[in-house]
C-alpha cells in the first residue's frame, strides 16, 4: 500500500522496518558471497547435501532440481520437489551446504506435518488474493468515506492484514528449518565445526530478512489502522 499524500508519520512508521530490510538484504548477500568462496571439507555439492539430508530422513521420494535465479531456492510442498538455485545446486561451498540443508529442513517439516508450515501453505491462496484485493477495497473505502464511513476501508485493511499474519507465521517455519539444517549438517558430518560459522552467518542473515518482512507488514498495517481510527474519530 502507499500513502495518499506525504505524511511524516508514515515515514516514522515505515522507515525502521525498511532500514532493517535493506540491512538484512545486504547481510544475506554479503554472507552468501563470502562463504560461497569456501569449499567444504566434505566437498559435497548443494544437490548432494540436500540428497543426504533428505535420504537420512527417509524422504527418498523428494526430488532435487535446479531453479533459475539468484537465491531462488525453495521447497515445493505440493510437488514434493526441492529446487536449488544454480549457485547452490552445483557449488560445494559452505554457503551452498547451508542453503541446501535449510531447504531440506522444509521438506522434513512437510513430512512431519509441522503445524506452522501447514498453516503457511494453507494461507498462500488467500494471501495472494488479499495482497492486491485488500488495498483496492481500502482505497475505495477511503474515497467513499462520506457514504459508508470508514467501515469499507476497515474491511480492506482486514483483508490486507492476512499478509501480515502470513509474514508472522513464516517466522517459526524459517527459524525451525534453519535449526534442523544446522543439526543435520553437524550430526551427519557434512560440515565441520569450523565451517559451521559460515553456515550460521548465512542462515542467520536469511532469518533476519523474514523478521524485517514481518516488521514491514505489521508497521504498514499499524499506520493505516491509525489513519482510519483517526478518521473515524474526526467524523463523530
Ligand atoms: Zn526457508
Amino acid at each position: 500500500m502507499f500513502p495518499l499524500y506525504f505524511d511524516p508519520l508514515y515515514l516514522v512508521f515505515s522507515l525502521p522496518a525498511l532500514l532493517l530490510a535493506l540491512w538484512a538484504q545486504w547481510r544475506v548477500q554479503s554472507a552468501f558471497k563470502e562463504y560461497s568462496q569456501y569449499r567444504t571439507y566434505s566437498g559435497l555439492s548443494g544437490a548432494e547435501v540436500a540428497r543426504r539430508v533428505l535420504d537420512f530422513n527417509g524422504l527418498h521420494n523428494v526430488r532435487v532440481e535446479v531453479a533459475q535465479g539468484f537465491l531462488s531456492d525453495h521447497y515445493d510442498p505440493h510437488d514434493k520437489v526441492l529446487r536449488l538455485s544454480q549457485g547452490v545446486y552445483q557449488s560445494n561451498s559452505v554457503a551452498a551446504a547451508g542453503v541446501a540443508a535449510h531447504e531440506s529442513g522444509h521438506a522434513v517439516q512437510d513430512k512431519e506435518g509441522y503445524l506452522a508450515l501447514q498453516a503457511r501453505t494453507a494461507m498462500v491462496p488467500s494471501v495472494q488474493i488479499g495482497s492486491w484485493l485488500g488495498p483496492i477495497i481500502f482505497m475505495i473505502g477511503l474515497f467513499t468515506v462520506s457514504f459508508f464511513g470508514t467501515t469499507l476501508a476497515w474491511v480492506g485493511l482486514l483483508i490486507f492484514g492476512a499478509t501480515a499474519v502470513f509474514a508472522l507465521v513464516t517466522l517459526p517455519v524459517e527459524f525451525d528449518a534453519s535449526r534442523r539444517a544446522k543439526l543435520a549438517l553437524v550430526s551427519q558430518g557434512i560440515v565441520t565445526q569450523q565451517e559451521m560459522k559460515g553456515v550460521n552467518s548465512v542462515l542467520d542473515a536469511a532469518a533476519l530478512t523474514y523478521v524485517a518482512g514481518a516488521a514491514q507488514a505489521l508497521s504498514t498495517l499499524l499506520y493505516y489502522a491509525m489513519l482510519l481510527s483517526g478518521m473515524g474519530r474526526s467524523r463523530r
